[in-house]
């Protein structure tokens, strides 16, 4: 076969999914593409052309190629990763369902993404060849739900459960539309800002107007994701009727400063997204250089309170290695001091003696 030039390649492609293709846009060097092959055949790789097209290649680390360009650093595995980071694995009782809260269930429909995130937490898992949830297994999931009549939430996950077709997902909602104790419906994508152009008018549709609540949950980790055609690709969500609400993962080199996140938390809300979870990065393998400490993200929420608008603050939370479920780990503001007063401290650092109400004396 003849090799691709440039143009060519730019005119045929959508975006990269390989070592080469990712050297043909100037991502990475020739002598990389080759080092990466190894690693290509064990990790997913696409960047999609949206995104590549967001890149500044003059900029030493630009925030969107370090998420979406992979690099030989995550060759190196650290004895504390694991292969499934948030212990899903003991919490499923059928293929592509895990059920570790009682009210909600989380289902993998799909393994495909439109970008492979490089510290992904799934990162095992997902990729287009990966294992998806066929037509029986949905019907089981579906069987499952009907029966747990304690579940009042199905959150849809992947993978990207929004690259699915707007008729599949339709056919999907319309049966859990016909499952009562199912209220709410969760969409977690990285779409809208990973490939808007595929977050049509029909998919929005599809979501709209249905008997349970629709929530889409947004994964974006940089103001610069919200480009234009991102922020359209929001609106064509909102314009339904459909709430949106945000998802970041703290990333070392990536947002890992006050401003950064305050740039984006903001960005989300100008776009009607409530930013509702900070992910402190999971121990997936391969992925200690995007990792910070607990206290970095601690100092990080305090930068942030008081200095932006309440609507613009998630919570920073750490899902407990081994399977035990989220918390906030976010920085604490209040600790005990003399004779049962409690000390608070305020947003500039200075503490204050609160005196809660005498409990009666019965
Ligand atoms: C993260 C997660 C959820 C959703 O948790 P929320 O705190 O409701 O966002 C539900 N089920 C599983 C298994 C999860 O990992
Ligand atoms: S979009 Fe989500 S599931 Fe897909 S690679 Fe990124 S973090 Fe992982």
């Amino acid at each position: 076969m003849a090799r691709m030039t440039h143009q060519d390649h730019r005119i045929q492609n959508t975006g990269a999914t390989s070592p080469e293709a990712l050297a043909l846009e100037d991502l990475v060097s020739e002598a990389d593409a080759e080092e990466l092959q190894d690693l290509a055949r064990r990790y997913a790789i696409s960047a999609p052309r949206h995104l590549i097209d967001l890149i500044d290649k003059g900029a030493e680390s630009d925030p969107i190629a370090l998420q979406i360009v992979p690099s030989l650093q995550e060759l190196i595995t650290t004895n504390d990763e694991r292969v499934d980071p948030i212990g899903d694995h003991t919490h499923s009782p059928l293929k592509g369902l895990v059920h570790r809260y009682p009210d909600r269930v989380l289902l993998k429909v799909h393994s495909a993404c439109a970008m492979y995130c490089r510290f992904c937490f799934r990162r095992e898992m997902v990729g287009p060849g990966g294992d998806m949830m066929t037509d029986t297994d949905i019907t089981e999931a579906l069987d499952y739900i009907r029966k747990h009549t304690e579940i009042w939430e199905v959150i849809l996950t992947g993978g990207d459960p929004m690259m699915l077709s707007a008729r599949r997902i339709s056919t999907f909602l319309d049966a859990l539309d016909c499952i009562e104790h199912v209220k709410v419906v969760r969409f977690h994508t990285r779409l809208p800002v990973a490939a808007p152009e595929r977050v049509t008018e029909d998919l929005s549709a599809a979501l709209a107007n249905r008997r349970a609540t629709v929530y889409v949950a947004v994964h974006s980790n940089h103001a610069r994701e919200f480009s234009e055609e991102a922020l359209a690709a929001c609106q064509r969500l909102t314009d339904v009727g459909i709430p949106l609400v945000g998802q970041t993962v703290l990333l070392k080199g990536i947002n890992d400063n006050a401003e950064m996140l305050a740039d984006l938390f903001r960005t989300m809300v100008e776009a009607r997204i409530m930013p509702y979870y900070l992910h402190h990065p999971d121990l997936a393998p391969g992925t200690s250089h995007f990792r910070v400490s607990i206290e970095t993200g601690q100092a990080l929420m305090k930068q942030l309170r008081g200095r932006i608008s309440g609507l613009a603050i998630p919570t920073y939370i750490l899902d407990i290695p081994g399977g035990y479920g989220k918390v906030p780990v976010g920085p604490s503001y209040i600790s005990d001091s003399e004779d049962g007063a409690l000390e608070i401290q305020d947003i500039n650092g200075q503490s204050h003696i609160y005196q809660p109400q005498k409990s009666n004396a019965l």
